[in-house]
């Protein structure tokens, strides 16, 4: 069985590459700050679990695919491509499903949030 990475945990990962942070695990819609205007106020509303966007400012709006297509000039298959190459490793299997509590592996968009950039220390470096 091949478990596709979420939608909505590509969605998170890529807007924590552009600094804004999303809770992936909260339900409904989250405001934020939007990445397709100057935005100085959140104008713009993510649902980290259905992995969709709309701004109300600017109208940018859908899914991680349109977001990356929107901000890096790409067709739907270079946003494909991106996704996978650059939000794969942010996205996929943060922790595994039943491992027990939060809080001991810290997905790195979480980490870097704040700062743009995510910063992921590997668990197992020497
Ligand atoms: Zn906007």
């Amino acid at each position: 069985m091949v478990a596709e990475v979420d939608k909505g945990a590509l969605l998170v990962a890529f807007l924590a590459t552009k600094g804004v942070e999303v809770d992936p695990e909260k339900y409904g819609n989250q405001k934020v700050s939007c990445i397709g205007h100057q935005d100085r106020s959140p104008s713009a509303s993510v649902d980290a679990q259905k992995g969709v966007y709309h701004c109300f400012s600017c109208n940018l709006s859908g899914d991680v695919y349109t977001l990356i297509m929107h901000d890096r000039g790409v067709d739907f298959n270079g946003a494909n491509e991106i996704a996978q190459a650059e939000l794969r490793a942010d996205a996929g299997d943060p922790s595994p499903v039943g491992a027990g509590r939060r809080g001991r592996f810290i997905p790195s968009w979480r980490m870097g949030a704040s700062q743009g950039s995510g910063r992921f220390l590997p668990p197992n470096r020497r």
